[in-house]
């Protein structure tokens, strides 16, 4: 097995993407495990956000690096939440405190305006001058709801309604959320590309 460090402390990350890589030959381990401090996420896109971070953890750790940046982008807002769609409403992961400004800011915007997508892009550089990054973008096109609906998941969850499914990301069963999402097409494509590389 092959070992790549996740450039999260998160470990709710590490059980999602270590069984899509397992089976690819590759051992996750977090940079919180190896005692590796989070970077300075100061890019203008997500993409350039996860290279930063996959680039300071694989420069920290002399190991190959795997890191994801992904939010929320809702057309009405010019974007936003984008980057700061963890921090939205000022405290880091107050979840309830995010939802409640996104609603504030869609108030009276109709339906057929509240477009939005979750964007995931998934780096994996092998060495911190690795000029050549593996990229894989996901998205996950759906519209904000105008209250919030279903209690699983984490986020914007239950304010993301998909069409298509007819049901919010909070009330999909984890299977099936991590099927369509967009971390789940992320993954879906950048484990199409590793096998690629392989001899
Ligand atoms: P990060 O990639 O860990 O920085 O996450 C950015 C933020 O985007 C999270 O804190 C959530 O607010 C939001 N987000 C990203 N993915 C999802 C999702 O699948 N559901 C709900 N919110 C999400």
């Amino acid at each position: 097995m092959k070992k790549i460090v996740l450039a999260t402390s998160n470990r709710g990350k590490l059980a999602e993407m270590q069984p899509l890589l397992a089976d690819a030959g590759f051992e996750l381990v977090t940079q919180g495990e190896l005692g590796v401090p989070d970077a300075i996420e100061d890019g203008y896109t997500f993409i350039e956000n996860a290279l930063i971070k996959a680039r300071h953890a694989a420069a920290m750790t002399g190991l190959p690096a795997l890191a994801d940046d992904s939010g929320l982008i809702v057309d009405a807002l010019h974007g936003a939440p984008g980057l700061i769609s963890a921090h939205y409403a000022g405290v880091h992961g107050d979840a309830v405190a995010n939802i409640r400004k996104l609603l504030a800011e869609l108030r009276g915007i109709p339906e057929a305006q509240r477009g939005a997508r979750f964007i995931s892009v998934i780096v994996l550089l092998w060495h911190p001058h690795d000029p050549q990054p593996l990229i894989a973008e996901g998205l996950w096109e759906g519209r904000v709801l105008e209250t919030p609906r279903g209690d699983g998941g984490f986020g914007y969850d239950p304010v993301f309604f998909d069409p298509a499914l007819g049901l919010t990301a909070a009330q999909l069963p984890a299977e099936v959320k991590n099927r369509v999402s967009h971390r789940g097409r992320a993954l879906a494509l950048l484990r199409e590309k590793l096998a690629a590389l392989a001899p």
